[in-house]
């Protein structure tokens, strides 16, 4: 192990710190006032691999809702501990509302975003009092979109009168980094038990947010949430996502990690999750589902046939997610490459445990499987995807 031994922080019943797996996490986009809607998505969430999933809560509608959304969760068996988001009046909503603050598993409290002047440390302190009460961790979640703007005039005021002074953009990591570890220092003073907060610095330029969270891991013990904020769209907020991710992770920073990408207007929410799951297996950090290793397709492709199978295969792999995970030992780690033709295939698949190379053009018109680097099976055509399907389960019920 040589990630960063922060502190335990339980929320619900999983633990986010240095020992325990990085966990998944995930925000719904469903108005909270609306519970079936809210709760529907959560399971969604939760049945692609959401181990925490946040939810808002911005008005009275919203926080009414929340016990019963949660209620229902656990009424149809699904555990998943529930964040509230949180922005300018938290506070009073979570005053307001017991039922609300005692449902939540966890808080997230933005300090650029708890009030202005001198109410933002009263109102601090007041969602801090009610986590003590109910005995419930925060996120103290810093965003370079609304950074404290006194701490930072007074920064960049400060370091004008310096002889060599930083650039704005170093002042800005600073401040980010010193707001999220002065709030944890004032939750502390007021009461607050250190193994109660984890942090997030969020910002949505790559190469800031990776000099922030590094600065931060030095500084801290309390566990990190890793994020891009506002990552941008489809494959743009997916790359920039994984890069920004990929390169903090593989320093050992982060303990706990969100994907926040612009959905498709009607693309699944649960994309997000899937994310965040490449991203960790396929760094090697944890292992979810069979990994599909597909060739891109050349002039040697003879047809769209394997990349409809490709999609089946992870299609089906995806829709019997929950099933397999627990049914099958080996379902986890499996590795599955699918290619467009025989020539390279073999080179390029060798690290899978089940290979199925579809004749490019001009090679004979047979699709052989190999199992474990062994010849396995010849396919048919017409039944492609149903015959190599058989295979997979067999492979996973050890028959083969
Ligand atoms: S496996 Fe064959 S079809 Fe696929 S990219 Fe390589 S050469 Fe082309």
């Amino acid at each position: 192990m040589k990630r960063k031994q922060t502190l335990q922080v339980n929320v619900g019943w999983v633990l986010i710190w240095g020992w325990a797996p990085v966990v998944i996490q995930s925000m719904t986009n469903t108005p909270t006032r609306d519970v079936f809607a809210t709760t529907m998505q959560i399971k969604e969430l939760v049945e692609a691999g959401s181990e925490l999933v946040r939810i808002t809560v911005n008005d009275d509608n919203a926080a009414r809702a929340v016990p019963k959304i949660v209620k229902n969760l656990r009424d149809i068996g699904i555990s998943v501990p529930i964040v509230g988001d949180f922005h300018y009046n938290g506070h009073l909503l979570l005053n307001k509302f017991p039922e609300l603050a005692e449902s939540l598993d966890k808080y997230r409290i933005n300090p650029g975003n708890v009030g202005k002047w001198e109410k933002r440390d009263d109102n601090f302190r007041q969602i801090i009092d009610c986590a003590i009460k109910y005995n419930t961790p925060v996120r103290i979640g810093i965003n370079g979109g609304s950074l404290d703007d006194d701490l930072l005039s007074a920064n960049m005021d400060e370091n004008s009168q310096l002889e060599n002074p930083k650039t704005a953009g170093e002042v800005f990591i600073d401040s980010m980094v010193e707001s999220a570890l002065l709030s944890v220092e004032k939750a502390i003073e007021y009461g607050m038990p250190e193994n109660m907060m984890t942090i997030s610095v969020k910002m949505s330029d790559i190469q800031d947010m990776v000099k922030c969270y590094t600065m931060l891991s030095k500084k801290t013990q309390q566990p990190l949430h890793l994020g891009l904020t506002e990552a941008g769209w489809s494959a743009k907020g997916i790359t920039a996502s994984s890069i920004a991710l990929g390169l903090l992770l593989q320093q050992w920073i982060g303990d706990t990690i969100r994907v926040s990408i612009t959905p498709e207007p009607d693309a699944p929410r649960a994309l997000e999750v899937d994310v965040c799951k490449y991203i960790l297996q396929t760094m090697g950090i944890r292992n979810f589902q069979p990994l599909i290793t597909s060739c891109p397709g050349c002039g040697r492709t003879s047809s769209d046939k394997f990349q409809i199978l490709s999609k089946q295969i992870s299609d089906e792999i995806s829709a019997k997610y929950i099933e397999w995970w627990d049914k099958y030992e080996d379902f986890t780690s499996t590795n599955i490459a699918v290619m467009g033709c025989i020539v390279n295939g073999p080179g390029e698949a060798k690290n899978a445990d089940i290979w199925i190379f579809l004749p490019g053009d001009g090679e004979d018109p047979v699709i052989p499987v190999y199992v474990r680097g062994k010849p396995y099976r010849n396919l048919k055509w017409d039944k492609v995807y149903e015959e190599f399907m058989e295979i997979l389960v067999d492979y996973f019920e050890k028959k083969i």
